[in-house]
């Protein structure tokens, strides 16, 4: 990928080759929000790029970009928005500079430049419905583990079918927002009867999602093979969790106000297209699956994922460090089993992967497995310990691909546990 004329970090998440979009605005102004794609340390306008005329001959109505989601720019299919992608990209290069103009045009940087942070960002999408699979075989192995057998860890559809549950749209919110401690139902250990109260054992999930770019009419399945067309994106998703009124509520429906108070996604959805060249052989897959979820060129992406917990007042630790690529069951085989059925879907649905593990310890994608259920604590040297989170706690997910010196990623996603702002339960 060509150098850019801005300064870009070699470590940024955000160089040439990446280019992905989000929504924000300037902090602290209470102004409009609208779309923006990152570079280095700044976020650009693009509808400020749009009305001086940088983004001119690309079909775009300008309300698209003044949007307060990407949901109308995404529906305008990947035909417009692979040549944004692509325009963003000439604007910035060095090799482009004197063609483009933008370099020399200070009054358009002036309007259309915001340092990153300086900017308040902003779920990206308008979520519909939004479903968190179990992809993860490591992760499904070390749960069924702990809390059914060892020796048949997973249960018998596992290996046949992506497991999913339909999740919550309203509590989806972004990186840096807080998370308040649930109140909700649990059972104490030798008692047969439920207590109310505060979750005492909140925990965080490592997931990636997709976007889905281009609906479908109901009856009508994504084949496996054409899943892609329909993705337009990812980003890093935490599955905020309440284990003890998770264990309690979720025979024989599954999860429920256990998982409902919260998801976080990271702000910049990062494209396919950003993301091909991380394209990577997916584990290999036995015994033999149903032939609507066999792929004819079966992929994953190599994106590394890492985790760092933060007491309030203490220093961050990295507690776990795994790659996307683990995962089981891939991005296409997820989409056509949701869509076999003749489930249709929308643009802006989210697709979550599921608690993403490795197999050994430091690679775990949740506290319930990096602490074994609570038997197994993370030290820091100061002392503190961790089975869950605290309040005050700041958890810290990172992912990104990395390949000849070019690096795309995701940025920080990253939320802090609060009390419960309802005062009579903070006691
Ligand atoms: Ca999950």
């Amino acid at each position: 990928m060509a150098d850019s004329w801005i300064e870009i970090p070699s470590d940024s998440d955000f160089s040439l080759a990446n280019i992905p979009f989000g929504v924000f605005r300037p902090r602290g102004k209470k102004l409009d929000f609208r779309l923006g794609t990152r570079v280095g340390d700044w976020v650009l306008d693009l509808a400020a790029l749009e009305r001086e005329g940088y983004l001119g001959g690309l079909n775009l109505p300008s309300s698209t970009l003044s949007a307060e989601s990407l949901n109308s720019f995404i529906a305008l299919g990947k035909g417009i928005t692979k040549k944004v992608r692509t325009r963003l990209q000439e604007l910035l290069s060095r090799e482009n500079s004197s063609e483009s103009g933008l370099e020399k045009d200070l009054q358009t940087q002036k309007k259309a430049f915001f340092k990153a942070d300086e900017v308040e960002m902003k779920v990206p999408v308008e979520v519909g419905d939004y479903t968190d699979f179990y992809s993860s075989k490591e992760h499904a192995t070390n749960v069924g583990s702990l809390f059914r057998d060892p020796k048949n860890a997973l249960l018998p559809n596992w290996k046949h079918l992506p497991v999913a549950y339909h999740g919550r749209s309203s509590s989806l919110i972004v990186s840096e927002d807080s998370v308040y401690r649930p109140w909700g139902q649990y059972k104490n250990k030798d008692s047969d009867l439920p207590v109310f109260g505060p979750s005492r054992q909140i925990d965080f999930e490592l997931e990636t999602a997709f976007i889905i770019g281009k609906e479908t009419q109901r009856g009508y399945p994504v084949p496996v093979d054409e899943a892609e067309d329909y993705i337009f994106g990812m980003v890093l998703l935490n599955d905020w969790s309440a284990r003890d009124i998770q264990a309690w509520e979720y025979v024989p429906l599954g999860p429920f106000l256990g998982k409902n108070f919260a998801s976080s996604v990271s702000p910049w959805v990062i494209t396919l297209e950003a993301l091909s060249p991380f394209q990577t052989e997916a584990p290999p897959q036995d015994p033999p699956i149903l032939d609507y979820l066999k792929e004819k060129q079966r992929y994953s992406y190599d994106i590394s994922l890492q985790i760092e917990l933060k007491p309030e007042g203490d220093e961050a630790l990295e507690i776990s460090k795994t790659k996307f690529q683990n995962l089981y069951w891939t991005q296409a085989q997820q989409l056509a089993h949701h869509t076999i059925n003749g489930c249709n879907i929308r643009v802006g649905d989210l697709y979550a992967s599921g608690t993403i593990s490795g197999s050994s310890r430091d690679s775990f994608g949740s506290l319930l497995e990096l602490c074994w259920k609570g038997t197994r604590p993370i030290r820091w040297p100061s002392g503190e310990e961790r089975c869950f989170l605290e309040d005050g706690d700041r958890v810290i997910m990172r992912g990104w691909g990395e390949k000849d010196r070019s690096r795309v990623g995701f940025g920080e996603l990253s939320g802090t546990i609060l009390p419960s702002p309802v005062p009579s339960f903070r006691g």
